[in-house]
């Protein structure tokens, strides 16, 4: 394994979550970091399993006690990544996968030099709302400002060392070259960006 911490951010509606359980089964050796948060849980979301679901009152109080590897407030809720299960992870020959926003993130590049980061993106800026759309489970306002946030946040991607698209259809490979990646530090794959600029342009004015 050439890395052990694995930094995984993308646009809200870019298959993040699609893409991350099929490079689990690739590689077991990937261990979600379930993060705590403030936001109500969605239809199908179990405690313990995507998030823990806490009060406002719980989550600073972790904070109050520095239990918190890296936290933030995105779209109004907080979200932070507990300390002590990242670090047993870790103990225990696992490489945990921080699945958080970009701010948080940036907190953790700073703090452990050892990441591997990866920015998981979609092809262009209509497959992206098409997919946030489609989710179906936000309202539309809730929809107008994750589509905000997540144009945003595709433009801090500058901030990662890997950038991969997730193609409708192509999850197999996304997940294959992030497994690359984790495993060797590098990727053939197609899917991997390497004109980031030209890409990112792409995304400019729409
Ligand atoms: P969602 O509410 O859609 O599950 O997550 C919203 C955003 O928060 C996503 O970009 C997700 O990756 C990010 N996120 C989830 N957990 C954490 C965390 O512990 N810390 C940070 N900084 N971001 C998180």
């Amino acid at each position: 394994m050439k890395h052990n911490i694995l930094i995984y951010s993308g646009s809200a509606g870019c298959g993040k979550g699609t893409v991350l359980k099929r490079a689990r089964e690739i590689c077991p050796a990937l261990r979600l970091s379930v993060s705590m948060t403030t936001r109500a849980p969605r239809e199908g979301e179990q405690n313990g399993r995507e998030y823990y679901f806490v009060t406002r009152e719980e989550f600073l109080a972790t904070l109050a006690e520095d239990g918190f590897l890296e936290h933030t407030e995105y779209c109004g809720n907080f979200y932070g990544t507990p300390k002590k299960q990242f670090f047993q992870m870790i103990e225990d020959g696992f490489v945990p996968v921080l699945e958080i926003e970009t701010d948080g993130a940036e907190q953790v590049m700073k703090k452990l030099p050892e990441h591997l980061s990866v920015f998981l993106t979609p092809p262009d800026f209509a497959t992206l709302e098409a997919r946030l759309r489609g989710r179906g489970t936000e309202t539309e306002d809730s929809i107008k400002r994750r589509l905000g946030a997540a144009k945003e946040e595709l433009f801090r991607s500058e901030l990662y060392q890997n950038v991969v698209i997730n193609f409708d259809n192509r999850i197999e490979d996304a997940a294959r070259a992030v497994v690359e990646l984790v495993e060797m530090g590098e990727t053939q794959s197609d899917v991997l960006v390497r004109d980031r600029a030209a890409f990112l342009a792409s995304f400019q004015n729409q």
